[in-house]
């Protein structure tokens, strides 16, 4: 997919209103079944997920506040973040100065609408922008709430393509906001456009496990359901805010030291682009919850500007004009990048380790006229050969050479070809 294309399914999914349950959410999750084949998961409310319960499903209708002409002047119909997400159902007719509690806004961005949810307490409430709530005169307001919270299901979306072996890469996103671009559609449609690569691959290493879940409930329901998968994880990554301007940022996994933070480390440092490298910290998204003791997942979060780091966060702001085509493309190539090391790394040992072997001989040295060559290939040779010891892997090999793993990789290819490496037992 290029970065248009995942800029148009971004587009395409925007107007739905989301939630950690709910039509919204199912329906976001049958567009994206028609892209890449999903299977769409439900798990039924009050299913007891490790130390919580599948809540009610939540579905919406509309949502207005109309004052005494009848004209709304907050209108779920203009855009879905005006509802506080999973409010409680209400029909009434109240005074300014009772409803002006039930009213969020953000008072240092007075036109931008905020995003509020209330999942886990029964509230109910309306986001608006300040200008609007502030230019409300006193009187009786009609407030409506056309939602139901009801004993449904928790849908959830799972991808699995397998591989040569059943170890798994787990990739995860939350599909759970609304109108919000770059939080986190830009996640959701940088997974399907690198599921759709890997699909395309005539074969892989690796199983991957693509989920696209509401936040926080999603992946612990998706814990507590996956005893059998869980340990087959060898790598893992949740993806956010990955369509906005900025430089890469990694947060690692709670290791700190698992080989995809080293995977993702070595692929940023190629990149060409600035990033920044953190430690896990316990907030954010899923990796909170792959990361936990009980499960201690080597699962480390991809994001470009993080959460809570740029202004249009979690506002009617985070638009798609925030999202770029370019930079949702750059976030696939990093991928890429990743899961070319994840596939490619490997510990062999040199079949000629007394002296180096002649390579001109072979015509992999000072070859004239030979195959077009990755930059530093000979060099990659020297390194390959000479660190082939079985105790280091290929990754270790490509960053104490400075060389971006491709390079390495395709070096180790042509020595096996030349018998001069084999693989390490
Ligand atoms: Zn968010």
């Amino acid at each position: 997919m290029t970065g248009a294309e995942m800029r148009a399914l971004i587009a395409d999914l925007y107007p739905i209103c989301r939630s950690i349950t709910g039509e919204g959410l199912r329906e976001t999750l049958r567009r994206i079944a028609k892209l890449v084949p999903l299977e769409i998961r439900e798990v039924p409310s009050g299913t007891p997920v490790l130390d919580w319960t599948v809540p009610r499903e939540w579905n919406i209708r509309d949502a207005f506040v109309a004052d005494s002409s009848g004209k709304r002047v907050v209108d779920f119909r203009a855009s879905n973040l005006h509802v506080l997400n999973y409010s409680t159902p209400v029909r009434a007719r109240m005074p300014l100065a009772e409803l002006r509690p039930h009213l969020h806004t953000l008072p240092d961005h007075p036109d931008w609408v905020p995003y509020r949810t209330s999942y886990y307490a029964e509230a109910w409430g309306f986001c608006a922008a300040q200008r609007v709530v502030d230019a409300l005169t006193p009187g009786d307001y009609d407030v409506v709430i056309d939602s139901t919270l009801e004993p449904g299901a928790l849908s959830y979306g799972e991808l699995v393509l397998p591989g040569a072996t059943a170890d798994e890469v787990l990739v995860s996103c939350h599909a759970c906001h609304p109108s919000l671009a770059n939080d986190n559609l830009s996640g959701i449609a940088v997974a399907v456009a690198l599921a759709r690569g890997l699909l395309a691959l005539p074969a892989r290493r690796f199983t991957y496990r693509f989920l696209f879940i509401p936040g926080t409930i999603g992946s612990i329901t998706w814990l507590a359901t996956h005893a059998d998968v869980v340990p087959r994880i060898r790598h893992g990554l949740v993806l956010s805010c990955v369509g906005d301007a900025g430089g890469f940022t990694y947060k690692r996994s709670r290791r700190g030291d698992a080989p995809v933070d080293r995977a993702v480390a070595h692929a940023l440092r190629h990149v060409g682009a600035p990033y920044t490298l953190r430690d896990f910290v316990p907030y954010g998204y899923d990796e909170r919850q792959y990361c936990s003791p009980g499960f201690d997942l080597p699962v480390g979060c991809l994001m470009r500007t993080p959460n809570g780091e740029y202004p249009e966060y979690h506002t009617s702001a985070d638009d798609l004009s925030l999202v770029q085509a370019g930079a949702l493309e750059g976030s696939l190539a990093l991928l890429r990048s990743v899961v070319a090391v994840l596939e490619g790394d490997g510990r062999y040992l040199n079949l000629s380790p007394e002296g180096e072997p002649q390579l001109g001989r072979r015509g992999l040295y000072g070859a004239t006229g030979g195959a077009a060559r990755l930059p530093g290939f000979e060099l990659a040779l020297l390194w390959v050969l000479s660190f082939s010891d079985g105790r280091h892997s290929l990754l270790d090999i490509a960053e104490r050479a400075g060389l971006p793993f491709p390079a390495i990789r395709a070096a180790a290819d042509a020595l096996a070809g030349a018998k001069l490496l084999g693989e390490a037992p």
